[in-house]
């Protein structure tokens, strides 16, 4: 049982995962699992993708890579994608979603390829990271947030951290009903 929750922090590339991921570890003392580090600092990748100037990312191996931390709980994994991490490990998906033009720039600053730039402008525009959140998670535990200017990272952050806390004090009530339900059986004996 973790005593921590996980939280995927997804979204299309520019639109402010590892700005919340990073701001969110720093306020709860969750571990920020950037994907994109680990798989190469943990030899996850299958080579890479030139055109789009990205790592592959072998996902069995980061899978049994982020494991062990998974499973202990207390993690923030920030990622462009979310389908594949087991629904088991998972206690809250949040999706950040930015308009469209805002993306642009940040993109452009980049200095992303043409196609890679239009790719993700796309992708953004057709929530495709929202619909596979809700596609591979349930639907309650699927949060989208804007993040377009400075202080929107600030107040997200801030309901996440709230979010954690509660999950924190239910987590605890949850374990001190199944101790009483263990000790209340025991006397039944
Ligand atoms: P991602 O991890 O999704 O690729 P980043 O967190 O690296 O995105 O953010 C991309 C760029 O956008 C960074 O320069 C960051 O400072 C900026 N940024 C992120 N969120 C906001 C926001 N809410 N308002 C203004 N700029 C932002």
């Amino acid at each position: 049982m973790r005593t921590s929750p996980n939280i995927i922090i997804t979204g299309t590339p520019g639109v402010g995962k590892t700005t919340h991921a990073e701001l969110l570890a720093e306020s709860t003392g969750l571990q920020h699992l950037s994907i994109n580090k680990i798989s190469e600092e943990r030899n996850c990748t299958d080579g890479r993708d030139e055109e789009l100037q990205t790592w592959i990312v072998d996902e069995d191996k980061l899978l049994d890579a982020i494991e062990p931390e998974c499973l202990a709980g207390g993690v923030i994994i920030d990622w462009h994608a979310c389908d594949l991490f087991p629904k088991s490990w998972i206690d809250l998906v949040v999706v950040i979603r930015c308009d469209s033009t805002l993306l642009y720039d940040r993109l452009s600053a980049r200095k992303y390829s043409e196609k890679k730039l239009d790719e993700n402008m796309d992708a953004e525009i057709m929530q495709v990271l929202l619909d596979e959140a809700r596609d591979a998670y349930d639907e309650e535990i699927v949060v989208e947030l804007w993040s377009n200017e400075g202080e929107d990272v600030e107040a997200n952050v801030g309901r996440i951290v709230q979010w954690v806390d509660n999950w924190k004090k239910d987590s605890g009530r949850r374990d001190g009903a199944e101790a009483d339900g263990k000790e209340k059986g025991g006397e039944d004996d």
